[in-house]
């Protein structure tokens, strides 16, 4: 953990310090920081600073409404006992390739990229909430199952007009080679791990339900409950 509060992958010790990757992805020596204990859950909200991922109609950031998300859901699983690492501490760009290399080094139970979608398919009855899975991976598959269970129950109750696509769920996607097809998928393979696209900030009614904070703490909320049930039980997705 460097000083700044960002968690980062550390390669190797040095005369200079200990040999880090940066948020952007270079490599540079950290003269001060603290070891970070190997927590049980890594969650990365999606996007940051500069990157801002998706935009809602309503001028919603994605970056900013993932990483709110995740800090409800970082609060409710720490309140369960559950020791939690983010891969950004706050409003910050940092590369893929370091956020995989952080949790290849800390090695959690889990880890849950959180993100909120776009492009849907069209208009649904319910919430077109999706989790995706390393394909190889049947803990991964029931990672993102209990946490699609959880989101789709949570945001069930609010009676808006939803989008989505047509294979809403839990599932998988694969890239030409046959591998799993998302860099926080493929590059962490050996922990269980899920993209979770929760809503649709594209969507002009879904932007504005997200935009409120007490609906943000559901949604974090709900991911937290879907990975308590994944570590403390053998519930199997519906
Ligand atoms: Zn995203």
């Amino acid at each position: 953990m460097s000083p700044h509060g960002f968690a980062l992958p550390v390669d190797g010790r040095g005369p200079a310090g200990w040999t880090v990757e940066t948020p952007c992805g270079n490599k540079t020596a950290l003269t001060a920081g603290t070891p970070l204990p190997t927590p049980t859950v890594v969650l990365d909200p999606g996007h940051g600073g500069g990157e801002t991922g998706a935009i809602g109609p309503n001028h919603l950031r994605e970056a900013v409404l993932n990483f709110a998300v995740s800090q409800f859901a970082k609060d409710a699983l720490q309140a369960n006992g559950v020791s939690v690492v983010m891969t950004r501490p706050g409003d910050d760009r940092i590369v893929l390739t370091t956020r995989s290399a952080l949790v290849r080094k800390l090695r959690p139970a889990a880890l849950v990229s959180v993100h909120h979608n776009s492009s849907p398919d069209g208009p649904r009855s319910s919430p077109g909430t999706e989790t995706y899975y390393q394909y190889r991976s049947p803990p991964s598959k029931r990672l993102a199952g209990l946490i699609y269970e959880e989101v789709f129950r949570a945001l069930s109750v609010y009676p808006i007009p939803w989008v989505g696509q047509v294979d809403a769920g839990a599932k998988y996607r694969l890239n030409s080679q046959g591998g799993d097809y998302y860099h926080m998928l493929r590059e962490t393979a050996g922990t269980p791990s899920t993209i979770a696209e929760l809503a649709f900030i594209s969507d002009g009614p879904e932007a504005d339900l997200l935009s409120r904070p007490e609906v943000q703490r559901v949604e974090g909320e709900a991911v937290a409950r879907g990975i308590l049930r994944f570590l403390r039980t053998q519930d199997p997705p519906l």
